[in-house]
């Protein structure tokens, strides 16, 4: 028998977050907690495992939110800085952990970090507090394994550059999704929960919009679907959550599920 994997949705917010700053927005304003929205992550536990999907701007305040005092492994969807932007701050897990900090990515993403973060990847004269990276390359969509479990990456298109979600037993993370083949659709079918990006109402050049990702969830027929990547221009939460369908919701930061 595996063990289940618990996961918690640590940010839920499109690039800018919820708030946006400055932003007089109604669901900007709002003072329900669901309504406040970091940029997205995952975490990932099972055993005395801690992997995290993605690390935003937002990593720190993820990290010291949840209490998580070691982690395993970074698996990076793409290289855009919502999910990128809080590398420098693995540094503690480096000091704590006396050594690298394991990522995993495809090399375009490994591309775009070096010349993004080019001072933690020199390798002379390397400050000496600087974050240390352990790169692990995906390559040809190849299934890896961490922490004892398969790993299957799925490759979706975020207008014209390739992302990758990730497949770990039951569950199926999708972000920055604009468009998915039907092969690596067959890919995630059995999936017992879904997570897929869902910006807003109106139609977005990389991303899905509400009605696209409940398409794709129809497709996929997943148990439970969750969305994230949320703009404030989707709406209140709690307004959005009431009209969707009975195996559908809204992820929120904060979320705890098992799957
Ligand atoms: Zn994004
Ligand atoms: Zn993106």
């Amino acid at each position: 028998m595996k063990s289940p994997i618990f996961i918690t949705f640590l940010g839920t917010g499109t690039s800018q977050g919820i708030p946006v700053i400055g932003s007089d927005h109604p669901v900007c304003l709002s003072k329900n907690p669901k309504d406040k929205r970091l940029r997205v992550s995952v975490l990932l536990q099972w055993d005395d495992f801690n992997y995290v999907i993605d690390c935003g701007p937002d990593f720190r305040t993820q990290m010291l939110l949840n209490n998580i005092k070691h982690l395993d492994a970074v698996l990076l969807t793409h290289d855009h800085s919502d999910h990128t932007a809080g590398i420098d701050d693995i540094r503690p897990f480096c000091f704590r952990q006396g050594g690298d900090v394991t990522f995993y990515a495809e090399q375009n993403v490994y591309n775009a970090l070096y010349k993004r973060f080019e001072y933690i990847f020199v390798t002379e004269n390397k400050y000496p507090g600087a974050p240390t990276i352990k790169e692990e390359l995906i390559e040809n969509l190849t299934p890896f394994n961490i922490g004892g479990k398969k790993v299957t990456p799925i490759r979706a298109m975020h207008n014209v550059l390739p992302v990758l979600g990730y497949r770990v037993g039951g569950f199926t993370y999708l972000t920055d999704v604009k468009t998915i083949s039907d092969s690596e659709i067959e890919k995630i079918k059995g999936t017992k929960v879904l997570v897929v990006n869902a910006l807003r109402e109106e139609p977005h050049v990389s991303h899905l919009t509400l009605s696209e990702a409940l398409e794709l969830i129809e497709i996929v027929k997943p148990e439970k679907a969750y969305l994230t990547h949320i703009s404030h221009w989707l709406g209140f939460h709690d307004e959005v959550e009431a009209r969707l369908p009975e195996n559908v919701h809204l992820a929120y930061d904060g979320l705890k599920i098992e799957v």
